[in-house]
């Protein structure tokens, strides 16, 4: 692409000038301007090339500027930009019905948001009416939005300066074999402590004053951690046991992230919960989208009972119209699959290889293009590279191995102290080999070896 080096200029000045950010403390802000983007690409202000290996934030699944959405976007435009939520939309029909075939049987409505906190938000709404309660777990280590809701639910930092105690979240300790809380030393020690904890919990709460459990399916910024065999098919036992909807967080992790349409698909056969979360992958963020689909059960309760809730863009055509154009491409060229040969057949091997050369590295897991870096001061103790919430001089290691990969043309993902390899699920092999190598690079400068 051509870039324009003083339109570049001016985006950073009116940014510095006038947008302010999320998360951040403005004055300290430097942002990059991408002046373009392109499959597994972005070029910034200076005509910089980098490989994408964040897809953003975990979202642009089918890559940069993928033909068939655009042309789809361009199509809905040049057709009919919005709608109300009230009326029948062909794209948002067709949208609802191309999500609900890839979800769990029994799950065939969806309520269409603008993005994965407001699919939470609705999801804990919905559940609350259909059970009659009001508290919600959830487990720390988690990231679920940051509306009311969501960011109550959520397991991290970012919630302490949100936290007004007052939504009704009780937080569980969920299982993370690596810095487990549960003295584990196997996969299925820590998935049977883990359950017996969640079980011990929802006692000492009340069962009956709880109306769902909330899980990402895989825990995604909080660190990509594949549940272990059984915990899943266990949690949904127990809310069985006592009534409690189970809601799946799939923002991150669906549409193809780990291999599968859904991560659920991919763990214990496939479990079904009442309610599934989905944002980011589903149109791969060219227009916001997100949504809640509903099990059949929790939709009866609606059916004569009005749903007290709703939002003007519901559906939004432009963004509908680029989630079937998505999830058609990706079934069309094979994604899905391609994300979990890549993950088998490249990145799993080609991390464990980085892992036997860099004692940083103390785990590396995942699956399909959904990778976690765990990075340790010391491999015996397992001490994070930089302590839980590390910031300013604390985050040292990290932001230096960010400025490392960036230098050599690589755009990572890093939280706390984990670096995470989330490429776009198109990327090929070469570009996933090319990746591997900077990173590399990156380690052997900032850490030696
Ligand atoms: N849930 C999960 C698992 C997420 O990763 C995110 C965003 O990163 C959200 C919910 C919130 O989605 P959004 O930022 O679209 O509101």
């Amino acid at each position: 692409p051509v870039i324009d080096r003083d339109a570049a200029r001016r985006a950073y000045d009116d940014d510095r000038a006038h947008v302010f950010h999320s998360w951040s403390a403005q004055g300290a802000l430097t942002p990059m301007v991408v002046a373009a983007a392109q499959g597994c690409w972005l070029w910034d202000g200076e005509g910089n090339r980098y490989l994408d290996f964040s897809s953003q934030l975990v979202n642009t699944n089918i890559g940069h500027q993928h033909p068939a959405v655009v042309a789809a976007i361009q199509e809905q435009a040049g057709r009919l930009c919005t709608i109300a939520p009230q009326h029948a939309n062909d794209v948002r029909s067709e949208a609802a019905r191309l999500v609900t075939e890839r979800a769990p049987q029994g799950l065939d409505h969806v309520f269409f948001t603008n993005g994965g906190a407001e699919a939470i938000e609705n999801a804990v709404r919905m559940a609350r009416l259909h059970t009659g309660r009001r508290k919600v777990l959830s487990r720390y280590r988690s990231y679920h939005g940051h509306t009311q809701a969501a960011i109550h639910l959520t397991g991290d930092p970012r919630r302490w300066p949100n936290d007004s105690g007052a939504e009704g979240v009780v937080h569980f300790v969920g299982p993370f074999l690596y810095r487990s809380q549960f003295h584990a030393t196997t996969e299925a020690e820590e998935s049977e402590r883990a359950l017996a904890h969640l079980a011990h919990v929802v006692e000492m709460e009340g069962p009956a004053t709880i109306a769902a459990i909330v899980l990402e399916t895989i825990p995604g910024t909080a660190g990509i951690m594949t549940p272990p065999p059984g915990y899943l098919a266990g949690v949904r036992e127990l809310c069985d046991r006592h009534g409690i909807l189970l809601i799946l967080d799939e923002v991150m992790a669906g549409f193809g992230r780990t291999g599968e349409w859904f991560a659920l698909d991919g763990i214990d056969g496939g479990v079904t919960p009442d309610l599934i979360a989905f944002a980011k992958g589903v149109n791969s963020g060219y227009v916001p989208l997100g949504g809640v689909i509903l099990s059949n059960a929790v939709y009866e309760t609606f059916r004569e009972r009005p749903y007290p809730g709703g939002l003007t863009y519901s559906g939004h055509p432009l963004a509908c119209a680029a989630a079937v154009a998505t999830i058609r491409a990706m079934e069309q060229d094979g994604i899905v699959d391609h994300a979990r040969r890549i993950g088998q057949d490249v990145l799993g091997p080609g991390l464990r290889e980085l892992a036997a050369r860099h004692a940083v590295i103390g785990e590396v897991r995942g699956r399909g293009v959904f990778w976690a870096l765990e990075l340790v001061a010391d491999r015996e103790t397992r001490e994070p590279l930089v302590p839980y919430n590390a910031s300013g001089a604390a985050a040292k290691p990290m932001n230096d191995l960010v400025a490392a990969c960036k230098r050599r043309g690589l755009l990572p993902f890093v939280n706390m102290n984990r670096l995470h390899v989330v490429p776009p699920c198109i990327v090929t092999e070469a570009e996933a080999r090319l990746g591997l190598r900077l990173l590399d690079e990156a380690l052997a400068e900032v850490f030696g070896g």
